[in-house]
């Protein structure tokens, strides 16, 4: 049976009520609006952990002021069907001011030229406020292993990194990125598509695949790859390249030869909707 919590003070007692039995605590963080490649992770975090908090809380902190806070896509009635499921243990939906009370002004916010990198560049803000809600929700939650979607790959390597600068006693489990039947990777923006744009946005999933055929056929030139990659993408009127790019896994710094572990990650806009796709390279 699912639980809902609004407020930090009833995580922490159902959490401490769990670890005192000796039960090992998952937590999936979103933003809501849940899809199959939420219930993958919700999904990993049950198979690893006797015990799984899914947190749905729409971050102002990570939003630049043009950008779509107040218009994404809300269904908390939906998400907690798609959370029990998957055998999500308990669900966290805090009010903003829960998360950010009055006066609120500390961040945790990585120095490198990682975070200003690939979505960076167009989001200058965003990665600052994704470290403090994860860290804040790492904070409230205390769980042992947290599942992060590799569709938000550079996400994920600054969670990483800050686990590590911070000392953080958790593990940090990347999922592999959840697609329709047609490629596209799913996402909660994709609801903003109309039909014809939905087809249009097929082009991210394509370009991956050139990519990833790319280098399967031996290719070693990352500059060659992503000319053919941007071909693809601008074959599509309706589609504009925000960027598409090869980059180190850990660094997001860019890379000039195909090289294990490295990533190739583009941001598409489709009409007024900005998605976003990638493949890693094989270890
Ligand atoms: P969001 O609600 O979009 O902030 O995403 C919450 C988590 O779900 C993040 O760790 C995402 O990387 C992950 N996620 C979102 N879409 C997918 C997908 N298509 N496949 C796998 N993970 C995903």
């Amino acid at each position: 049976m699912l639980q809902t919590a609004t407020t930090i003070q009833e995580i922490r007692s159902t959490v401490r009520a769990w670890k005192q039995q000796g039960l090992t605590v998952g937590l999936v963080p979103t933003m809501g609006y849940l899809h199959a490649g939420h219930e993958s992770l919700v999904k990993a975090a049950v198979a690893s952990c006797d015990r799984v908090v899914a947190s749905v809380f729409v971050n102002p902190t990570q939003f630049g002021p043009n950008e779509d806070l107040a218009t994404y896509p809300r269904d908390f009635a939906h998400d907690c069907q798609v959370l029990e499921k998957a055998g999500c243990h308990l669900v966290f939906h805090p009010e903003p001011s829960e998360m950010y009370p009055e006066g609120f002004c500390t961040y945790v916010e990585n120095l490198s030229a990682m975070p200003q990198q690939l979505c960076g560049k167009t989001r200058p803000i965003h990665f600052r406020g994704v470290c403090t809600v994860v860290c804040k929700l790492f904070n409230i939650v205390q769980p042992d292993k947290a599942f992060f979607g590799q569709k938000d790959a550079q996400q994920l390597a600054i969670i990483k990194r800050m686990v590590k600068d911070l000392s953080l006693d958790i593990e940090i489990v990347g999922c592999p990125i959840v697609r329709e039947s047609d490629g596209l990777a799913k996402s909660s923006r994709n609801v903003y598509l109309n039909q014809s744009e939905r087809q249009a946005a097929l082009v991210l999933s394509q370009a991956v695949r050139l990519g990833q055929e790319l280098i399967a056929a031996g290719e070693k030139d990352c500059a060659t790859i992503l000319a053919k990659m941007c071909q693809v993408i601008e074959s599509t009127p309706i589609a504009r390249i925000d960027y598409v790019a090869a980059v180190d896994g850990q660094t997001m710094l860019p890379l000039e030869t195909v090289t294990p572990g490295m990533l190739f990650a583009m941001a598409v806009y489709i009409g007024k909707t900005r998605l976003i796709d990638n493949f890693s390279v094989a270890n």
